[in-house]
């Protein structure tokens, strides 16, 4: 964290203000709110269409605040990751995450987002195995989503610790797949299981045949490759028809469901294994 205070002075320009003061808000009130009970983690399911059942739930975290109502992660999870908090919170996800993976059945698996800064750090192995431990859960239903932009800074650190947790037998899935500036030779150095073709993509694929045929050329390496492929953001009937044209493997968005609580995923989960 104290290494990120360079690009924080940023935040000091007057007109930002009120920005900077809900920032400050933000970070005062995530250092409580594991105390104080004030996150839940939903669970979204990614969806296999060859098979029509859900693959895998995907771990979403939630924050009320007592003052601001629902922040959400997208705005929060940075500020966790400046303030040094991302660690115990993770902690907390993983935790949870595999609590309820651990009531579904066995063939689906539960995925987690680790923020990049993680990679950098020495104990996330060893937090994993122990929550795997408590939990009763194997490491080949744990499946880490990392987004490509962690592949960018070529340290060397991230890449043993990435294949410290390969060998572990845990699953990786290369998340927001072409966001960043995605290059294709990722697939090739690493054993990735997944890649989560960002929603950006999927929005516009109904009228956009240019990133319907990337997402095609990326549908067809992956295979060759052997990695599966997760549609993200996927919301209607056509986007579904044209992520299916495209060869995805999964699919991932409100058209099959939203993010929910563990107790209705396990519902939901228990349903799909009835004949
Ligand atoms: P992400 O990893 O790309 O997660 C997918 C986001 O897309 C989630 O937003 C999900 O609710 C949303 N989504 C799913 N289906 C649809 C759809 O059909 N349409 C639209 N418009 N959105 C859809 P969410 O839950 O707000 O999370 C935002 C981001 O916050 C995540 O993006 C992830 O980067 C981060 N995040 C969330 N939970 C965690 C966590 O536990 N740890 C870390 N490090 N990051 C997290
Ligand atoms: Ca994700
Ligand atoms: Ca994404
Ligand atoms: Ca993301």
């Amino acid at each position: 964290a104290k290494n990120e205070g360079g690009k924080r002075v940023q935040i000091f320009e007057p007109f930002m203000h009120e920005d900077f003061l809900m920032l400050r808000q933000i970070e005062s009130g995530l250092t409580d709110a594991l105390e104080n009970d004030e996150f839940t983690v939903l669970f979204q399911p990614i969806i296999d269409l060859a098979t029509g059942r859900t693959k895998s739930c995907e771990a979403l975290l939630r924050w009320k605040h007592p003052e601001l109502g629902d922040v959400s992660p997208a705005m929060f999870i940075p500020v966790a990751e400046s303030a040094g908090l991302i660690g115990d919170i993770t902690e907390w996800v993983l935790r949870k995450a595999c609590e309820a993976a651990a009531e579904w059945p066995e063939d689906v698996h539960i995925s987690v987002n680790i923020s990049p800064a993680l990679l950098k750090q020495n104990n996330l192995p060893v937090t994993i195995i122990e929550t795997l431990v408590n939990t009763g859960m194997v490491a080949r239903r744990l499946e880490l989503e990392i987004t490509e932009s962690v592949l960018l800074d070529k340290n060397p650190h991230t890449n043993s610790l990435l294949r410290q947790l390969q060998k572990m037998g845990l699953r990786l899935c290369l998340d927001d797949f072409g966001t960043g500036f995605s290059s294709l030779t990722y697939l090739r150095s690493w054993e990735f299981d997944t890649i989560k073709i960002d929603k950006s993509f999927i929005r516009n694929i109904g009228n956009s045949p240019t990133d319907q045929k990337i997402i095609g050329a990326v549908v067809q390496l992956a295979k060759s490759l052997d990695v599966a492929t997760v549609a993200e953001g996927v919301e209607t009937e056509e986007q579904l028809s044209r992520v299916r044209e495209a060869g995805c493997s999964r699919v991932q968005g409100y058209y099959y469901a939203r993010p929910m609580t563990a107790a209705q995923a396990t519902e939901r989960l228990v349903q799909e294994e009835l004949p």
